[in-house]
């Protein structure tokens, strides 16, 4: 004889308390076993009931294998680093910051998301290297899905192709992002420029906004730092006390104005300044008066009035 269903319900929910993941998988498998054999009826539905939970714990446990990918947003914007395998990765973003990655000759060297922060006069910009997108990301091939899911949070892309190779690979690349239904700006770096067939190529690739860089020589890398501190729209307004300019800007987004710089350097300030002086592009003279809605540019100085 079966125990009754009720109380054969509330074993079940016992049995499976705290368990999560493969854990509660296997469980429930234990239990449909145990089951009676009857498909019909009170005890029909547990059976349907165990079954459900075993695809939508399935389903929990893979969301949250995607989730596990993501890269926790350090600094002041985020930069996907996308192309194909060995397109030059990894070498620029360590040759940008000093970061140790993988490289290798090999495709996949690099099998998760690898995040590195470059302090760009004072803007810093995290990287995050995507690695391995192959054609069919945008239907999860290689586990596209979740490297997709990184260049969606991320402020922008760089997308790297090095010449040598066949054009179809960096067309495949941007066609799965476009699929991915990804609309964000986008860079294109061609690398490897210290190799002979990309030193012969053109600045503009199919009608690309490009960029020349080479991670082994170092050329072009400046220049990408600058198109990158654009494409942040952020600029740097350097705080001033006592006639001296302080080493470290803020950070704010293009066309701040004084209140905003003002509650950038610190939330409290917002409310307990007058006014503010100001030195650089933005002031019709050096140290000019202005109001809390003047609007700054980059590079400006900015002497707070206290209450
Ligand atoms: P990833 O797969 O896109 O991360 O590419 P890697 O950075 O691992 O580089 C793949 C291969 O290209 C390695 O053998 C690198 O040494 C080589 N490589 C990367 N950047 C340059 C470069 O600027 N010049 C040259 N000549 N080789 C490079
Ligand atoms: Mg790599």
């Amino acid at each position: 004889m079966p125990m009754p269903h009720r109380t054969q319900m509330q074993v079940i929910k016992r049995r499976l308390k705290g368990k999560d993941g493969s854990a509660r998988i296997s469980e429930l498998k234990l239990i449909l076993n145990e089951l009676p054999g009857i498909y019909q009826g009170p005890y029909g539905k547990i059976r349907a009931w165990v079954e459900d939970e075993i695809g939508r714990t399935n389903v929990r446990r893979s969301v949250k294998h995607t989730d596990s990918i993501a890269v926790r947003k350090e600094g002041h914007v985020q930069v996907a680093v996308v192309g194909m395998p060995n397109a030059g990765k990894s070498s620029l973003l360590r040759a940008l910051s000093g970061v140790q990655t993988a490289v290798g000759d090999y495709p996949f060297t690099t099998l998760r998301p690898v995040p590195a922060v470059v302090n760009i006069d004072g803007i810093f910009v995290q990287f995050v290297e995507v690695p391995g997108l192959i054609e069919g990301a945008h239907e999860d091939r290689g586990g596209g899905r979740a490297l997709l899911g990184v260049i969606r949070s991320a402020d922008f892309s760089i997308v790297l192709h090095d010449p040598n190779e066949n054009r179809a690979e960096l067309q495949s690349v941007l066609r799965e992002i476009e699929a991915a239904g990804i609309d964000k700006p986008c860079l294109l770096v061609l690398t490897k420029a210290d190799t002979a067939q990309s030193s012969n190529s053109t600045g503009i690739f199919d009608g690309w906004e490009t960029i020349r860089v080479s991670a082994k020589e170092g050329s072009g890398l400046d220049e990408l730092r600058q198109r990158i501190a654009a494409l942040t729209g952020l600029m740097r307004v350097f705080p001033r006390s006592e006639g001296k300019r302080a080493d470290t800007p803020i950070v704010v987004p293009h066309g701040a104005t004084v209140l905003e710089f003002a509650g950038a350097v610190h939330h409290d300030f917002a409310q307990k300044f007058r006014g503010a002086r100001v030195w650089g592009a933005s002031a019709r003279f050096p140290g000019q008066n202005v109001g809390h809605g003047h609007v700054l540019v980059e590079g400006d100085e900015v002497e707070l009035r206290r209450v």
